[in-house]
């Protein structure tokens, strides 16, 4: 019997059956992407920079994009972003003020206040605990969130005393709702779907609005030099790695304006700590069996429990490098954050 129309074929079923045709390769359509998640091209091969033994990872030949294929469901990946084990909620339990590098905060908003001439309203998608939500109020922002899981929005809600609203993503805006400036702060990644996401950016911000995205850089040269290994390398928490062309080519295609997609250090650890980090790792891979970062994605499910990494450490991290000039001496080889900066006008609204 020949296949059914929508029948998924195995080339192992091929072997199984023979009477199934044997010219030309058969598409695997469970586990093989028909096209880019980012930009839609057709071109996908596995890759060959990020070798997981559970998530499969595919890289786009059109854009450099690598992302997890398949996706994972809405559910599978909640338990990850409880307020309880999630690392980056984790230090958001500290004052704002006391967080890795708080210059950054104010970095990103000075840069759009001078291109809006002053502070307006702000979404901030994916907000966590809230840090930009009370940086923004304070620098005279009117500010409101989104974030996924609804322990970590009651503390954003309290902290900040802002309007935080639970859910996956802009899904959950008024169609009218409108902002001067959109915050993506590595949150784009962590999406099933990046590029609605984007695209629903650009539709709810205001003529002159900025769109703010920070991404790790999965060009970047620890991510080249570590691959799986690499810090932000994290199924599937982390779905998708962008790279600085990902921006371009995107902003190409529906003629955006995109004002910068630059490389720097960002939130990311010093590149002797990268090379650190990736060691231990690979070699806790070679030791355990499973990966540091994600022992309970062997069994596709997340079963709760304290994340590796343990803000003191951090803090140790931040005092070592003030101590060691590192920060200073290694800046030009710091990478490892993609911050991309879109500016909405009349000749490039969407319609
Ligand atoms: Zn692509």
């Amino acid at each position: 019997m020949g296949p059914v129309s929508g029948q998924v074929i195995r080339k192992g079923d091929q072997r199984a059956n023979p009477s199934l045709p044997r010219a030309g390769p058969i598409e695997d359509t469970v586990t093989r992407p028909s096209a880019c998640v980012w930009c839609g091209a057709a071109a996908q091969a596995p890759s060959t920079r990020f070798r997981a033994d559970v998530w499969k990872v595919w890289e786009c030949g059109a854009c450099g994009t690598s992302y997890i294929w398949p996706r994972p469901t809405q559910e599978q990946l909640a338990p990850f972003y409880r307020f309880q084990t999630y690392a980056a909620h984790t230090y958001g339990r500290e004052d704002h003020r006391s967080l890795r590098n708080p210059r950054r905060l104010s970095q990103a908003f000075a840069q759009v206040e001078e291109l809006l001439g002053g502070p307006g309203s702000l979404l901030d998608v994916g907000c966590s605990v809230g840090h930009y939500l009370s940086e923004g109020k304070e620098r005279g922002w009117r500010v409101q969130g989104i974030e996924l899981d609804p322990a970590t929005v009651a503390v954003a809600r309290k902290r900040s005393q802002a309007p935080v609203q639970v859910g996956p993503g802009l899904e959950v805006l008024e169609r009218s709702a409108q902002f001067d400036m959109i915050l993506m702060s590595h949150w784009l990644e962590h999406t099933l779907n990046p590029r609605w996401q984007f695209d629903a950016a650009w539709r709810h911000l205001r003529e002159g609005g900025c769109l703010l995205v920070r991404v790790p850089n999965g060009d970047s040269r620890a991510a080249r030099l570590f691959g799986a290994s690499w810090t932000w390398f994290y199924p599937p928490v982390h779905l998708t790695y962008f790279g600085p062309e990902a921006f371009e080519v995107a902003a190409r295609q529906d003629g955006r304006n995109l004002l910068f997609a630059r490389a720097h250090r960002g939130d990311a650890q010093s590149f002797p700590m990268e090379l650190g980090f990736a060691a231990a790792r690979r070699l806790y891979y070679l030791v355990r069996g499973h990966d540091l970062l994600s022992p309970p994605v062997r069994t596709g499910v997340h079963e709760g429990g304290e994340h590796p990494y343990r803000p003191s450490l951090m803090r140790l991290v931040d005092v070592a490098e003030d101590v060691l000039p590192l920060r200073a001496m290694l800046g030009r080889w710091e990478d490892s954050e993609l911050i991309v900066l879109l500016r909405q006008s009349s000749s490039t609204r969407a319609t």
